[in-house]
């Protein structure tokens, strides 16, 4: 059972610290989601909430529209410590609203999202000239998104949610993140979504102390077979350099292929043009 409520904020904005982006705006706090791995979850300790994180929603609300001058033609991403397209979206349509006010904003507007319901939103995608919409895939096998992403589209939704994007015009991206080691198979992500996708990003899992019991946990539970990988990796004191590896596999793959790509891991951010 989640609970839900409303939190007043001053702004929807934050500066982004994301490259590439001059603002952020994460339209809810918490995320029903309940990925295993979720990054946002350090947010929980700022909100006051006794409920896990997954277990709460809080909607923000403001009384200051977004002001044009401020935002004419900055590049706006939705979201960054929540999906704007969460199940509770449909009903309170905050990033809707929001997406609204971009438009009359003029801003460039980028969406990262694991829902298909953000094709709701198409009519006013297409009223952003650049517009983005980006798809996290940690994997194409629909049985590891029920472990790991309980709440999320199902891998076909969420492809053919890209389709439907793509056949419309509007700009498509993939995340494939987090790579989980010997779990997540890029090269199917790619495959599976290439017809598609403008371009791609890959991401290492990242195993912060915070979240590494627990996603250890998840995979000596579900893919024990993993686990002395997992040890390799994320076990030692000699840094192992399987990220360095893959990395390489992925841009060669897509050089390979004409395939347009970035790697957020290994020894530096690499690019292939395609
Ligand atoms: S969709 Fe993103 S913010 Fe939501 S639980 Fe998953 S990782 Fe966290």
């Amino acid at each position: 059972m989640i609970t839900v409520a409303t939190t007043p904020v001053k702004t929807y904005l934050s500066k982004s610290k994301i490259p590439g982006f001059d603002y952020v705006i994460n339209p809810y706090v918490g995320c029903p989601h309940k990925c295993v791995y979720c990054y946002a979850e350090y947010m929980r300790k700022f909100t006051g909430h006794a409920e896990e994180w997954g277990d709460f929603l809080d909607i923000k609300t403001c009384e200051v529209p977004l002001r044009p001058f401020k935002l004419f033609r900055t590049r706006v991403m939705l979201s960054s410590v929540t999906d704007p397209y969460n199940p509770y979206e449909k009903q309170y349509e905050l990033t809707r609203r929001l997406i609204k006010q971009l438009i009359v904003c003029q801003a460039q507007v980028y969406i990262l999202t694991k829902s298909a319901l953000v094709l709701r939103d198409l009519d006013l995608f297409q009223q952003i000239p650049g517009c983005e919409v980006a798809f996290s895939f940690s994997s194409t096998d629909d049985h590891f998104r029920q472990l790991a992403e309980p709440g999320v589209s199902s891998v076909s939704d969420k492809i053919n949610a890209l389709k439907t994007l793509h056949k419309a015009g509007i700009k498509t991206a993939v995340m494939g993140a987090p790579l989980f080691p010997g779990i997540s198979d890029w090269q199917s992500i790619i495959e599976q979504t290439r017809p598609y996708v403008d371009r791609y990003g890959f991401d290492s899992l990242n195993m912060r102390p915070a979240y590494q019991k627990k996603v250890l946990a998840f995979v000596a539970r579900h893919y024990p077979q993993t686990l002395p990988l997992y040890s390799d990796i994320f076990l030692q004191e000699e840094p192992t350099d399987y990220w360095q590896k893959l990395g390489e596999e992925i841009l060669s793959y897509c050089r390979q292929h004409h395939i347009r790509a970035e790697v957020y891991f290994g020894s530096s951010r690499s690019y292939s043009g395609g």
